[in-house]
């Protein structure tokens, strides 16, 4: 298994592999960049079939959380955490423990935090071994998808602003895919900013309570993508833009919560080539992570939401960058992450 040759490896400043044979711990961290700050990145708990599909996780994993947080405006960095093993089966307090101290052995360079199966509960027996985590209960910051569905809200205002010259939501038609907890949240702040919404779920009590409160017009998991109406909002799974959802969509605009929503590059390419503006979805589901960043005995939520409004002005910058060079709006925001987090050679 390479390491240095692997496709996924971008000169990350540090991988590291640790086991514990009493506990039956494996796990890797990576730390892709720190000029920012220490890099903090959710652990992630999952029965890879093999180390090498691990390793390629952590690796792609803990650099996505370079470029997030760059533009994002923390002081921080890029890494994550994965532990090899089954989170339904494979959990005990004695492998948390070994967790955090092989968080703590990195002295601050790396913070944890929850990620795919890896709960709160996981989280604080960690921090019985290590200071080096964020989002416990004691920390103050919370359920984190509030926060999201803020910074949502924000991207579609930047959205609709960029692409059809508006500066209110009030008539604007959403179809929200998915209203668990960043959908359910979205649906509440977009209709109390006078949007219309239509909306889809497979679970049907998530999907009543949607139209209960909201009023909003629920329709079938498969009919969301072709739904008439000016912005689509995906907040369920991630490659949701396809060969197949491509076609059918009817939307100007593609701004939703959910991660990796394009199934590759190339559909970033295809949304532009059809005239569909795109909010690359890490940097509009950014705002759980702000909000976490300002977690702590000093927490002030008006000031952690006004970081997350920044959105809006971090996307404006991204939609101006595309349309002048051409180019996807996701390339934009990588390019601009970059700008951030790469030191200049005269300041290294
Ligand atoms: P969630 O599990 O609470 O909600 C997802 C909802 O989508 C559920 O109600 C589920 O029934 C529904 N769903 C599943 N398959 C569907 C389908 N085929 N069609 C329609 N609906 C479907 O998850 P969440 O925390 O709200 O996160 C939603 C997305 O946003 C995920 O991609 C997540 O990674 C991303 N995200 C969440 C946060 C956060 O703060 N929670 C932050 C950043 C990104």
């Amino acid at each position: 298994m390479p390491i240095f040759a692997h496709p996924e490896f971008d000169a990350h400043e540090l991988v590291a592999f640790a086991g514990d044979r009493e506990s039956g711990l494996k796990a890797i961290i990576a730390i892709h960049n720190t000029n920012r700050g220490p890099a903090l990145g959710g652990c992630r708990m999952w029965p890879y079939a093999t180390e090498a599909e691990a390793l390629t996780d952590v690796l792609r994993l803990s650099r996505g959380m370079t470029y997030k947080s760059a533009l994002a405006d923390l002081p921080l960095g890029g890494g994550k955490a994965v532990i090899i093993g089954d989170p339904h089966t494979d959990k005990s307090e004695a492998l948390f423990l070994a967790m955090g101290r092989f968080v703590d052995g990195l002295a601050g360079r790396y913070i944890t935090a929850e990620d795919v199966g890896i709960s709160v509960d996981d989280v604080e027996v960690m921090a019985r071994a290590t200071k080096h985590v964020a989002g416990t209960r004691a920390a103050g910051a919370g359920d984190p998808s509030p926060s999201t569905a803020y910074g949502v809200l924000m991207g579609i205002r930047a959205a609709v602003a960029h692409k059809l010259g508006r500066n209110s939501l009030d008539g604007v038609r959403v179809a929200v895919q998915g209203v668990g907890h960043v959908g359910y949240h979205l649906c509440r702040v977009l209709a109390e900013a006078g949007a219309r919404l239509t909306v889809a779920d497979i679970d049907d009590a998530a999907l009543a309570r949607a139209k209960a409160e909201f009023h909003a017009q629920p329709v079938a998991p498969e009919a969301i993508y072709g739904v008439e109406g000016e912005v689509f909002a995906p907040c369920a799974l991630g490659a949701v833009i396809n060969d197949d959802t491509l076609v059918q969509l009817k939307a100007p605009i593609v701004a939703g919560a959910a991660n990796n929503q394009l199934a590759a590059p190339r559909h970033g390419v295809e949304l532009m080539r059809r005239g569909v503006l795109y909010a690359p979805d890490y940097v509009i589901n950014a705002g759980g992570v702000i909000n976490i960043s300002h977690e702590g005995p000093a927490y002030d939520k008006q000031a952690a939401f006004n970081h997350v409004a920044r959105i809006h002005d971090t996307l404006r910058e991204i939609f101006s960058r595309a349309e002048t060079g051409g180019v996807p709006t996701s390339e934009a925001a990588d390019r601009l992450a970059e700008e951030r987090f790469k030191k200049l050679p005269e300041a290294a």
